[in-house]
C-alpha cells in the first residue's frame, strides 16, 4: 500500500502584470494563508507582490518555489476576485491586467506612518525672540504643523520651533500621518421628503431590506431630488449595518467640493474623495481605510470602482447616462456597467439615477432587471425652462459671428433684467481650424491626422488628441505667404469675444477644461458665477454638469448641431442629454428659464422632441431604429483596434485578423476599417467591428479570435467590448 502523499498547502498567486494565469507556490510551515491575502512571492530574478487567487492541497508532485512573506493586511474579499476575474473575462483582459487596477502603492498595506505636529500649549515661552515670535505668529495664523513647515513659513530653522516645546510655548503632537476617516451618522435630520421623494426612498430602502443583488433606475428630471432620495436610501443601508460601505460613482468634474459639502451636510462627516487629482497621500490613505473597513461612504471617478471594498452594501451612479464612465484610454471599460457586476459580486444593491438615462439602462428597467423609479417633476416652483429654436437658415449670423440675432436680442432683455447668460458650445479654444487663404493649405498636427485647434488667449494652435502645440505661424508654412492664415469656425474663445463686442459691459467668462484646469480654478468659477458676479458665461461640456446657477434666466446653445453627425451610433442620445443638462441650468431657482437652440436642422428628431419636452417620444425613437439595426443593446459590439507604426503592416494585420475571424452563428464582422483618426502619435490603425446578437458571449467570441492569431511584436492590438468612440 502506498502512503497517501503529504498534504501541504500551495497557493495561486495572481501577480499585478499581464500574465496569463496565477502561479502555484507552497505555502511555508508557519504560515498562514487565506485567500485574497497580499503576499510576496519570487517570480523569475526577483520577488514581487501578488494575491492569493486560490490555496488547495500540494501532493509535492512539483517543485514548487514558497511563498516569501505574507503583508499584515485584510485581504481582497472573495466577491473582489470575482469581480476581476470576471470583468477580465468580459473585457477580454488578463486578470493581471485587471487586479493593477486594484492595487495601489504597497504603503497601503502598511499602517499609517505618523507624524509630530506642534501646537501652541497656550503659555508665553520663556524668553521670546524674534524668531520664536516669528514662529509662534505662523501658528497662530496656519494652525499647527510640522516643524519643517512651519519654519519654512517663518523663515527660520526647524530648531527654533522644537527649541519652543522646550521653553514651553508649544507642545507635540504625534497621530497618523493618515487620519481615519469619521462615520457618518445616518439619523441626522435630512430635508422634508415630498410625497414622490417619499414613495421613491421607500422603493430603494425596500429593495435594501429584500437584501441580495437588487438594481434600481431612478430616473427624475434635474432638480426633482434625486440626489436626497439616494442619500435616505445610504442612511438606511448605514442605520442597519453600521459597518456597511457605500459607494457613489459621480462624473469626474461633478466631485467638486460642492457635491462633498452636501455629503457633510447630511451625514456629518467627510467622505473619503476619490479622483484623479488626488494626491499620493490622499490615495493611500482611502486605499488603506476602505480596505480596514473603516471608510463608510466613497464617492469617487469611475476608477473608485476599484477599490477595496470589504462590505459593500450600496453602489449609487450618478448621472449613470455620462459618457465620461466609458474609459476610452488604456483599459476600456464603461464603469457603470462595471458597477453593476460589482454589485452583483457583492450582493449589493445598485441605484443607477440620471435626468436622461441611457437606452441600455432603460431598456433594462422596461425589461423588468431593474426597478423602474420615477421622479417627474421639479422640487418646489422651479419648472424646467422653455426651450425653442432659432432655425439658422432664416437667422443667419453675419460671416464671422455666430450668434443670431433672436439670441442677442434675448439676452440684451436677460441683462437687463440683471440676470444670467450661459452660451454652450461644446469646443474648447478659438476656432477648430487655422487655414492658408491664399494656398488652402490646413494647419494640421504632425502626427494625427487632426486639425489644429486656435487658441487666441495662449496664441498657440493644439492638438487635443495628442497635446502637441505650436505659436501660430505668421506665414503660411506651405506657399510661405504672409498675413495670410484665418481662423475658420467658432470655439469658446471666439464666441466670447463676440458676446464681449456686442455686450461691452458685460463681464463675460469662459468655462472650459482650459480656464479650469485644476480643481481650484473651476470652483472659483463657479463662485463667481453663483454670487452673479459674471453676466455671460461662455461653456463647453463642463458648464452643463450638475451646478446650481440660480440667477442663471438664459441658455443660448450655439450649435445644437454639433454632435449629431458622425458615425457613433450614441450621438442622437448623447447630444439629446447634453442639450436637457444645459437646459436644465436655467430657472432652477424661483425665476423661470429658457433655453433657445440655433440649428439648422430643427426637424431633427433630438431637437424636436427637446422642444416638445418629449424625452420618451425621443427615446423611443432612439431605442426602435438601434433595434432594428440590432446596435446595444439589442445586440452586442465589439472592436478590435490594430495599430503598427509600418502603414503596410498595419494593413496586413489587419486583412488577416479579418481573414481568421471564427465562423459563428449571429456574429458579422465590420472592416477593416481606419478609423476617423486613422494615425495617432505615429501609429496606424485599422479597425474591425463585431456586431453580435444579444445571446452570443461577444467577449468569449473575442478572446477564441484572438488565441487564433500570433502575436506580432511590432503590433498593438486593443480590444473595447461595447466601443462608445468611433474615432
Ligand atoms: P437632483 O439630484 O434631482 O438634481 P437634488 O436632490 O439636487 O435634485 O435637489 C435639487 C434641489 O432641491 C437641491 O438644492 C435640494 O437641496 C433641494 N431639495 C431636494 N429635495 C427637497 C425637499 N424635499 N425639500 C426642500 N428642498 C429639497
Amino acid at each position: 500500500m502506498t502512503r497517501p502523499p503529504i498534504l501541504k498547502a500551495k497557493a495561486s498567486i495572481l501577480f499585478p502584470m499581464p500574465l496569463p494565469e496565477p502561479f502555484d507556490y507552497t505555502v511555508p510551515d508557519g504560515m498562514e494563508l487565506r485567500v485574497g491575502d497580499h503576499v510576496r512571492a519570487p517570480i523569475g530574478p526577483r520577488v514581487a507582490r501578488g494575491v492569493v487567487w486560490a490555496l488547495s492541497g500540494d501532493d509535492g508532485s512539483r517543485n514548487l518555489k514558497a511563498v516569501d512573506s505574507v503583508y499584515d493586511a485584510p485581504p481582497l474579499s472573495p466577491a473582489m476576485i470575482e469581480f476581476v476575474d470576471w470583468s477580465a473575462r468580459y473585457l477580454v483582459q488578463l486578470p493581471g491586467i485587471m487586479l493593477r487596477n486594484v492595487l495601489r502603492s504597497e504603503d497601503s498595506l502598511l499602517p499609517s506612518p505618523r507624524e509630530v505636529l506642534f501646537a501652541p500649549t497656550g503659555e508665553e515661552p520663556a524668553r521670546l525672540t524674534e524668531a520664536r515670535q516669528k514662529v509662534m505668529d505662523v501658528i497662530a495664523e496656519n494652525g499647527p504643523d510640522s516643524a519643517t513647515k512651519i519654519a519654512r513659513l517663518a523663515g527660520v530653522t526647524p530648531g527654533v520651533v522644537t527649541g519652543l516645546v522646550k521653553a514651553g510655548g508649544l507642545r507635540r503632537i504625534e497621530r497618523p500621518a493618515d487620519p481615519p476617516f469619521d462615520p457618518p451618522d445616518p439619523d441626522r435630520p435630512g430635508v422634508d421628503l415630498v410625497p414622490q421623494q417619499q414613495e421613491a426612498a421607500g422603493q430603494l430602502t425596500r429593495m435594501l431590506d429584500a437584501g441580495g443583488f437588487q438594481a434600481a433606475l431612478l430616473d427624475g428630471v434635474t432638480g426633482s431630488g434625486k440626489t436626497e432620495v439616494y442619500f435616505e436610501a445610504i442612511a438606511h443601508a448605514l442605520r442597519e449595518d453600521p459597518e456597511a460601505q457605500i459607494l457613489v460613482l459621480l462624473p469626474e468634474i461633478a466631485l467638486t467640493q460642492a457635491v462633498t459639502a452636501r455629503f457633510i451636510q447630511r451625514f456629518g462627516a467627510e467622505p473619503a474623495v476619490w479622483h484623479s487629482d488626488q494626491g499620493h497621500k490622499e490615495r493611500r490613505r482611502i486605499w488603506r481605510e476602505v480596505n480596514h473597513n473603516r471608510a463608510r461612504i466613497v464617492i469617487g471617478a469611475r476608477s473608485a470602482l476599484f477599490l477595496p471594498f470589504q462590505k459593500l452594501r450600496l453602489i449609487v451612479v450618478d448621472e449613470e447616462h455620462d459618457a465620461t464612465y466609458k474609459q476610452g484610454d488604456g483599459l476600456h471599460y464603461q464603469a457603470r456597467d462595471l458597477a453593476v457586476v460589482r454589485a452583483r459580486a457583492s450582493k449589493a444593491a445598485i441605484v443607477l439615477a440620471s435626468a436622461t438615462p441611457s437606452i441600455e439602462t432603460l431598456a433594462n428597467a422596461r425589461a423588468g432587471r431593474y426597478a423602474y423609479i420615477r421622479l417627474p417633476d421639479r422640487i418646489g416652483k422651479a419648472v424646467l425652462p422653455e426651450v425653442t429654436t432659432i432655425d439658422l437658415r432664416d437667422h443667419r449670423p453675419e460671416r464671422g459671428l455666430w450668434l443670431s440675432d433672436p439670441l442677442v436680442s434675448a439676452m440684451a432683455d436677460t441683462l437687463q433684467r440683471r440676470e444670467q447668460v450661459l452660451l454652450y458650445l461644446n469646443r474648447r479654444g478659438y476656432a477648430p481650424l487655422v487655414l492658408c487663404r491664399d494656398c488652402g493649405h490646413r494647419m494640421k498636427s504632425p502626427d494625427v491626422d487632426a486639425y489644429l485647434t486656435e487658441h487666441r488667449y495662449t496664441g498657440r494652435l493644439i492638438c487635443h488628441l495628442t497635446g502637441f502645440s505650436m505659436p501660430r505661424p505668421e506665414k503660411c508654412p506651405e506657399c510661405g505667404a504672409i498675413d495670410s492664415l484665418i481662423s475658420v469656425g467658432p470655439g469658446v474663445e471666439r464666441v466670447a469675444e463676440e458676446a464681449k463686442a456686442r455686450f461691452p459691459d458685460a463681464n463675460v467668462e469662459i468655462l472650459s477644461s482650459d480656464t479650469a484646469h485644476s480643481a481650484e480654478k473651476l470652483l472659483a468659477l463657479i463662485d463667481r458665477m453663483e454670487r452673479g458676479e459674471i453676466d455671460i458665461l461662455v461653456g463647453t461640456q463642463i458648464a452643463a454638469k450638475g451646478h446650481n446657477f440660480p440667477n442663471l434666466t438664459l441658455i443660448g446653445v450655439v450649435d445644437a448641431d454639433l454632435g449629431l453627425a458622425g458615425g457613433d451610433p450614441r450621438a442622437g442620445e448623447r447630444t439629446y442629454q447634453t442639450l436637457v443638462q444645459v437646459a436644465g441650468r436655467a430657472g432652477r431657482a424661483e425665476r423661470p428659464g429658457r433655453a433657445l437652440l440655433q440649428t439648422h436642422d430643427p426637424d431633427h428628431e433630438a431637437i424636436a422632441a427637446l422642444v416638445a419636452g418629449d424625452r420618451d417620444r425621443f427615446m423611443e425613437a432612439e431605442t426602435m431604429a438601434r433595434e432594428v439595426l440590432g446596435l446595444p443593446p439589442f445586440g452586442r459590439l465589439a472592436a478590435i483596434i490594430i495599430s503598427s507604426k509600418d502603414a503596410h503592416q498595419v494593413d496586413g494585420v489587419a486583412a488577416d485578423w479579418a481573414k481568421r475571424a471564427p465562423d459563428a452563428d449571429g456574429v458579422t464582422i465590420w472592416g477593416p476599417a481606419e478609423p476617423r483618426y486613422g494615425m495617432v502619435r505615429g501609429w496606424h490603425r485599422r479597425r474591425l467591428l463585431v456586431r453580435a446578437d444579444r445571446d452570443v458571449d461577444v467577449s468569449a467570441y473575442v478572446a477564441a479570435w484572438k488565441r487564433r492569431m500570433k502575436p506580432v511584436s511590432s503590433v498593438r492590438v486593443t480590444v473595447d467590448i461595447e466601443p462608445y468612440s468611433f474615432v
